[in-house]
């Protein structure tokens, strides 16, 4: 059995160099013998749980879809918004959000009182993130950020 405490475990904080974004995260699976962005492929779990929190104003990450990844959001406290590809929808306590790969999604909180949610994510090998907002890509496990430039296929190989 492996047994964590979420008030025992360190808040990590992540924010955009002017503050748009602003997450803290909780990283329940790491505290109970996962790994960071692995799953059993890499000696992680089968899915990666964290607790999140989203201070009034802030966003959590720019609107993003995976191409392999799905995720469920429980918010635990507060309200905000999610955005999707259609627009925005009114999230508070209690709610349960899914989102399969393809499936664009933020989080915004535009209420009074931080909001607080569980992210479960299943971790996929290998994941292609697209950034519609700016266009750009983010590949995983490199975890590297790109703009896509298109080229012919034996470019460069002979
Ligand atoms: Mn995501």
């Amino acid at each position: 059995m492996n047994l964590t405490h979420a008030e025992d475990l360190p808040w990590t904080t992540q924010s955009s160099p002017k503050g748009k974004y602003g997450v803290m995260r909780r990283a329940l699976s790491q505290g109970a013998g996962g790994g960071k962005d692995v799953g059993t492929w890499g000696g992680g779990h089968p899915f990666e749980v964290e607790i999140h929190r989203v201070a009034p104003g802030k966003m959590n990450f720019p609107l993003h879809e995976h191409s392999a990844q799905w995720e469920a959001y429980y918010i635990l406290s507060g309200r905000g918004q999610v955005r999707g590809a259609e627009g925005k929808e009114g999230i508070r306590a209690g709610d349960y959000l899914v989102f399969p790969p393809g499936e664009a999604h933020q989080i915004i909180n535009d209420g009074e009182e931080d909001l607080t949610f569980m992210v479960i994510a299943d971790q996929p090998q290998a994941d292609v993130i697209h950034y519609p907002d700016s266009g750009k890509w983010l590949v995983k496990p490199q975890k590297k950020v790109f703009e896509m430039k298109a080229v012919e296929y034996f470019e460069g190989e002979e």
